[in-house]
């Protein structure tokens, strides 16, 4: 049997990050930029005010004050997205906007809150204080502004859309299809009939998925019959950058997935040593072949595997190289024993007060969702280890949506 890292390791060989296209600036967030981005223009790209008020020449100001005000002419009204036809000389001002030009003349503005903001003669208060942005104090032409390898973000892509882009050159998000298999699914909130359940899978790989930024293009349920999941994985391969499929993978009867891939694609099965999770697959099928990752059908061997494996697959087509399943390190809150030979995820919760300690909660079975919707972390303990002391380190992968 190998270790999750060894299978790991095997099918991150097989993906490889989806080719860079022009992307809107919308849609690139938290993409993975494939180019330079250089400033089209400097920004500020015109001198202009930072305040609401009246440019104003600074020395024709310099001795004003409450009890001595200065007169000015006002010349001209500028507001934003105008541009100043006249120039200030001595004696005169402009009403001027935020962001508006500054007109020829005026070396400085005077707040509006220090005048008694007349026109056409505007009474000044106190000297000017400046608050002129001058040309290209925050960004020069031709800048690099951001980097290639770079993830997007709100304020990079601001950043892109202010030096003049549009769009940029990255890698996008994948478009991943979800496929639950069993006949005994339905869709949740359908009444059950005798032995059926709601499909569990299908809507928390769903989520999981767009928590990374993954495109969700179809999530279906496949009953076990060869053909239906035949032409099901044919659609998702001609839509799809990945095809993520649950259950049907062990050693039951009615195993479809393993019998139909099997047959098809480069499509391989195996144990892996850890609990839960350990039947799973992975392979290509179709032409161009489509990378597809089968896992258990147990929510919670589905959602550990998703952690360990399919996180990493879906990083690594994102262009994005932490393919760790590690979040970091914590302190065991409690003693338990951990199979031997098997890497063990355990559901567990952070103690009160204190991010750095985590105690395993109930039962671990896999099956148990109680449990999974209550956990905040997995545990992992190695292998090697049987049994864990109360202030053994642990490595552990967070769970909890808002340390994503
Ligand atoms: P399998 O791997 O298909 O043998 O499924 C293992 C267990 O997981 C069985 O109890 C299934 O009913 C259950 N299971 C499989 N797929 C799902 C799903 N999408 N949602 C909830 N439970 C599932
Ligand atoms: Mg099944």
């Amino acid at each position: 049997m190998r270790t999750p890292q060894e299978y790991l390791a095997s099918i991150l060989n097989g993906i490889a990050p989806l080719a860079a296209t022009s992307l809107d600036l919308a849609e690139a967030n938290g993409c993975v930029l494939a180019e330079d981005v250089h400033a089209m223009w400097a920004l500020p790209s015109f001198a202009n005010s930072a305040m609401d008020g009246y440019a104003v020449i600074a020395s024709d100001v310099a001795d004003a004050s409450v009890s001595h005000p200065v007169a000015l002419q006002v010349i001209e009204d500028i507001p934003a997205g105008s541009w100043p036809l006249l120039e200030v000389t001595s004696g005169t001002a402009a009403r001027i906007m935020t962001g508006a030009p500054l007109p020829v003349g005026a070396d400085g503005v005077v707040r509006v809150e220090h005048t008694d903001g007349a026109m056409p003669v505007v009474l000044v208060h106190s000297p000017s204080g400046g608050h002129i942005r001058s040309i290209g104090e925050d960004v020069q032409p031709g800048e690099q502004v951001l980097n290639q390898g770079q993830v997007l973000s709100a304020r990079t892509i601001a950043l892109a859309a202010a030096v003049g882009r549009s769009t940029v050159l990255a890698h996008p998000n994948p478009r991943v299809a979800v496929i639950s298999t069993g006949s005994e699914l339905v869709e949740p909130g359908q009444p059950l009939a005798a032995g059926q359940i709601s499909d569990v899978n299908g809507v928390m790989l769903e989520i999981s998925l767009r928590e990374l930024g993954a495109l969700v293009i179809r999530s279906s349920i496949v009953d076990d019959h060869a053909d239906a999941l035949r032409q099901a994985l044919d659609d998702a391969a001609q839509q799809a950058d990945l095809i993520i499929t649950t259950g049907g993978v062990s050693m039951g009867a009615h195993d479809t997935v393993k019998e139909v891939l099997s047959s098809l694609g480069t499509v391989t099965f195996e144990r892996v040593a850890m609990q839960p999770g350990m039947p799973q697959g992975c392979g290509h099928i179709g032409s161009p072949p489509t990378p597809i990752v089968t896992l258990p059908g147990n929510p919670v061997s589905a959602l550990v595997s998703f952690e360990a494996f399919v996180r990493p697959v879906i990083r690594r087509l994102q262009g994005r190289e932490d393919s760790k399943f590690s979040s970091g390190e914590v302190i065991a809150g409690a003693a338990f024993s951990s199979p031997k030979d098997k890497l063990q995820f355990v559901r567990a919760r952070f103690s009160s007060g204190s991010a750095l300690t985590a105690t395993p909660i109930g039962a671990q079975g896999s099956h148990i969702l109680g449990g999974l919707a209550q956990a905040e972390c997995l545990l992992v303990v190695p292998a090697e280890v049987e049994l864990v002391s109360v202030g053994d380190t642990l490595a552990f992968i967070d769970l909890r949506r808002e340390s994503r």
